[in-house]
């Protein structure tokens, strides 16, 4: 166990990330990493968007030596900064899986229907590549205002009190949704294509999972 001066509160931590919400460090978002840092579970090494700006502060607030551990723990994945997502329109199936999953709703689009990305909003945090069973999301090299990098805290507090107030409209908007049994709609939805489209859909999956898992077919 850490020690954590008992004047560092979970708030005080929580405004020293950058809200992009992205997971990389391991947590389910940046105020849960907050509190495993209040509660002495974690290093201050875990959040690659923000950087060193943050190392260093979390360091002077946790005062935790800068020296004794690399810049980026060994099993945090890095981050690609100035980056958005874009969605290849032709192959999205509007399954709307991605929906749930961004943080900033920067992605909109109707079940059955095709989807895009609001690059203003786009931190490009990869949550909804990930979500995507078609893999038709990508990244792509742009700097949008959720997407740009500051590297002092100063400059990033408008980016940071942006994407933290659109997090928890987030939040509260599926949370909504979950209760209107919108979860159980997206998970039963049938997708945009004829039954032929489908069988060709599900096998190219398959065979890209297999690709990435390395599984010969
Ligand atoms: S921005 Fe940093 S603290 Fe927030 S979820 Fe991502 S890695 Fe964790
Ligand atoms: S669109 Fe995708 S990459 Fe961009 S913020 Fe939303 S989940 Fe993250
Ligand atoms: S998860 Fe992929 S296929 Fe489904 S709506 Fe989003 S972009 Fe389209």
């Amino acid at each position: 166990m850490l020690t954590v001066p008992i004047s560092a509160s979970v708030d005080a931590i929580d405004a020293l990330l950058p809200q992009t919400q992205c997971q990389r460090c391991g947590y389910a978002d940046c105020r849960d990493y907050a509190s495993a840092l209040h509660a002495g579970d974690a290093e201050i090494n875990r959040c690659p968007p923000g950087g060193d700006a943050t190392r260093v502060a979390l360091s002077a607030l946790l005062q935790r030596d800068l020296a004794s551990f690399p810049a980026l723990a060994d099993d945090v994945d890095a981050y690609a900064a100035e980056h958005v997502a874009v969605i290849d329109e032709a192959t999205c199936i509007g399954c709307a899986k991605c929906l749930p999953v961004c943080p900033t709703d920067a992605i909109v689009g109707a079940t059955k229907r095709m989807h895009t990305v609001i690059a203003e909003d786009c931190t490009g945090c990869e949550l909804c590549i990930i979500a995507c069973p078609v893999d038709c999301i990508s990244l792509s090299s742009a700097r949008t205002f959720a997407s740009a990098a500051h590297p002092l805290m100063e400059a990033r507090a408008t980016q940071s009190e942006r994407l933290r107030k659109a997090y928890e409209a987030h939040k509260s908007r599926f949370a909504v949704r979950a209760e209107e049994g919108l979860a159980a709609m997206i998970e039963s939805a049938p997708v945009a294509t004829s039954k032929a489209d489908k069988k060709t859909l599900l096998a190219e999956i398959l065979a890209k999972a297999k690709a990435r898992s390395g599984t010969p077919s």
